[in-house]
């Protein structure tokens, strides 16, 4: 029940009857939407549909209109399920479910079936059970439903103003599932010191997946000075890319992820590509062999998603041989480029991190 002036209530309490008195408005807001929808009053006012109209309207995104006019449609099919909100038996969000499934399942829909379910389950678990409904009622129409969510799959790849890439796009099911199957061993946390959300996890997942076990055919352009990080140095130049930092510069440069590196300098072009300090199939393999994942402490990236990084930098004459390099994953090779950590290998060949922030021999605090 509701209690006007509840706020001395807990705050938790307090959620649970806002919510119920939404649900409310909403079910009042779909028994206006499909009068609304008979009304016509939208075509008059130029809209395709009522679903524009209330989108725009009533500033809502698209699936609150659909399931308002979901709802709203199909009332004289729910009238029990309509009972359970009033009652708050059930949610809203249930009975959009339900309305959405009487609407794929035609006249033969029984809300009786499916009320005991919603009242049992949250609403992201009772879908699932509709689903399961609508295949037991007409399997051959649920996998139609399937294929043309199937045909229906897209990708669009936008790199905008700032250099970033957007991706915008519908797996199918089953290519989804393939998708999150890869994704997801890469997404989780490596070790201590890992703090990104897991959206950033995802993210850089994907780009680790992309780049795996093969050195990115990318072409960089940068100066001696950039290479050297002297201060007043231009950027290094990327294809796909805007300006690239030194840093970004000298971490690619460290390993083979980037193929050649073109040094240009008063238009003199010089190809380091071949130079010594690419690490070269054996020596990587001796090295794959040596460390077995990254040695960042507490990381276990295998080493096939690892570039060998040179412990005393190549650029400042770090001999690029067995002694002087370590696996490092993706991230943790970035963190120390990047992001200023130091690696000190101690005399049993350990390796140990400095944070930027952290003055040498000084106690870290707990991170
Ligand atoms: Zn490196
Ligand atoms: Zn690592």
């Amino acid at each position: 029940m509701l209690h006007i002036g509840s706020s001395e209530l807990p705050v938790g309490d307090q959620m649970v009857h806002h919510q119920a008195r939404i649900d409310m408005l909403q079910l009042e807001q779909s028994r206006l939407a499909a009068e609304f929808q008979a009304s016509g009053q939208w075509d008059l006012e130029g809209f395709n549909s009522a679903y524009d109209w209330i989108r725009i309207n009533c500033k809502v995104p698209g699936h609150v209109a659909g399931n308002y006019l979901a709802v709203g449609a199909h009332m004289a099919q729910l009238g029990q399920s309509v009972q359970a909100v009033l009652k708050d038996e059930i949610s809203f969000a249930h009975l959009a479910v339900m309305a959405h499934t009487a609407e794929a399942v035609g006249k033969a829909f029984d809300e009786t079936k499916l009320l005991p379910l919603a009242k049992e389950h949250s609403p992201g678990q009772f879908y699932f059970k509709c689903l399961h409904y609508r295949h037991s009622m007409d399997a051959k129409k649920y996998a139609q439903e399937q294929n043309d969510l199937e045909t229906n799959h897209h990708l669009t790849l936008t790199t905008v103003e700032s250099g970033h890439l957007l991706i915008n796009g519908v797996l199918d099911p089953v290519g989804g599932a393939a998708v999150r199957a890869a994704l997801e061993p890469l997404a989780r946390k490596s070790g201590e010191h890992d703090d990104r959300r897991m959206p950033q996890r995802y993210a850089d997942a994907l780009v680790e997946m992309a780049s795996a076990g093969k050195p990115a055919n990318i072409q960089v352009t940068a100066t001696i000075e950039t290479l050297k990080g002297l201060a007043g140095a231009a950027a290094g130049e990327m294809e796909f890319s805007l300006p690239v930092s030194a840093v970004a510069v000298q971490r690619m440069a460290c390993d083979c992820s980037v193929t050649r590196i073109l040094l240009s300098q008063e238009s003199l072009v010089m190809d380091v590509g071949r130079a010594k300090r690419i690490v070269s199939a054996p020596l990587k393999r001796a090295l794959k062999t040596r460390d077995g994942h990254c040695k960042w402490p507490g990381c276990e990236r295998s080493a096939s998603r690892c570039d060998g990084h040179h412990l005393w930098s190549w650029i400042e004459g770090g001999p690029t041989d067995l002694d002087n390099l370590v696996l490092l994953c993706r991230r943790h090779h970035r963190m120390v480029h990047e992001g200023g950590w130091q690696l000190i290998k101690t005399e049993d060949r350990q390796i140990m991190t400095i944070a930027p922030t952290v003055t040498f021999g000084l106690p870290r605090g707990p991170d």
